[in-house]
């Protein structure tokens, strides 16, 4: 039987782009074609445009199409998962529907996973198309948080990538809601490859994200990854502490060699706002891991479907 591969699509309002989508998969895994039994998944995250639509006429023509449609808009990381939970194949790739990404490298990608690699990553060379700022905060980003992890998370590599079945059923285990999948890729290992490309500029439609979701992001990205903030406020405690106890002792020393006057003033303002924001700051960290926690304690199944539209599915109801 020939090897079962599934592409993931995690799809919100991208209408204008699954048929171009199709039709590059179409065309640029011709050289593979033959060889692996392909299954394109839509996942349609709440699109607010006619996306389903799009891919239920799609489905009329292209028998390698599928739809995962949820019940609302849950974000990327979950319409991943929702691909991971669905998945029965012998590997997947998750592209995006945006065809920022060249379709190609998916053909190196399972080239290198025929040598036996298991989680074969995409990393971008180039980003096109995007922001300086977007490029920047995201450099460093990646800084901090491979500054602050035992398991690096590789800078520049995305969701773009090929997973054996082995690293699907392990990330699938992982149910926290609180999800930061690139980080959940490095935390259950398995033999890792690197392919590199080119990102594109996005064919239609508009990014998804703004610099409030990305900062949301990259905060759930820390908080869900590591606890390393936690230690922060310890330490800047300590500091803090050390350096009062010094400065303690100094004013005690000099007041008793030379009596006290009531200048000071400053001092004690910019000590008070000082330790106040050290104190917030802490009390601010603690909550964003106080808030997570409150989340994954409520233990909600991650997504709804509405439907699935599969190929043997519909062949099941027409024969009933
Ligand atoms: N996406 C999604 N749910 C969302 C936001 C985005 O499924 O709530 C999908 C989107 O349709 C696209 C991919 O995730 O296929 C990447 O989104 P986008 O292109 O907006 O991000 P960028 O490439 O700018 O990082
Ligand atoms: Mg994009």
């Amino acid at each position: 039987m020939m090897k079962r591969i599934l592409i993931s699509i995690p799809a919100y309002s991208e209408a204008d782009n699954v048929v171009p989508l199709y039709n590059a998969l179409k065309e640029g895994l011709k050289p593979v074609w033959a060889k692996y039994d392909f299954e394109f998944l839509y996942i349609n995250d709440g699109s607010k445009d006619d996306t389903v639509a799009q891919v239920r006429s799609l489905m009329e023509t292209a028998p390698e199409v599928s739809l995962l449609d949820l019940s609302r808009n849950y974000g990327k990381e979950i319409a991943m998962t929702a691909g991971f939970d669905y998945f029965h194949h012998d590997a997947m790739v998750t592209i995006d529907a945006d065809l920022q990404m060249p379709v190609s490298t998916i053909v190196d990608m399972i080239n290198l996973w025929e040598q036996g690699y298991e989680d074969v990553y995409a990393k971008r060379n180039k980003r096109m198309g995007e922001s300086w700022l977007k490029k920047a905060t995201s450099r460093w980003f990646y800084k901090t948080l491979q500054s602050v992890s035992h398991a690096p998370v590789v800078a520049d590599a995305g969701d773009f990538r090929l997973l054996d079945k082995k690293v699907v059923a392990a990330i699938c285990q992982l149910r926290e809601s609180e999800r930061y999948t690139k980080g959940l890729y490095s935390w259950v290992g398995f033999k890792k490859a690197q392919v590199e490309f080119d990102a594109l500029p996005r064919l239609h439609g508009q990014t998804k994200w703004n610099f409030r979701k990305l900062f949301g992001l990259a905060m759930q990205g820390i908080t869900s990854y590591t606890t390393a903030p936690l230690k922060v406020s310890t330490y800047s405690g300590f500091a803090i502490s050390l350096a009062a106890f010094i400065y303690l002792l100094y004013v005690l020393i000099k007041t008793l060699l030379y009596g006290s006057d009531t200048s000071g003033f400053p001092t004690l303002v910019i000590l008070i706002l000082f330790i106040g924001g050290v104190q917030l700051i802490s009390i601010g960290i603690l909550g964003e891991y106080l808030g997570r926690i409150f989340n994954e304690t409520k233990q909600r199944p991650l997504y709804f479907i509405e439907d699935i539209y599969h190929r043997s599915l519909d062949d099941n109801s027409a024969e009933e």
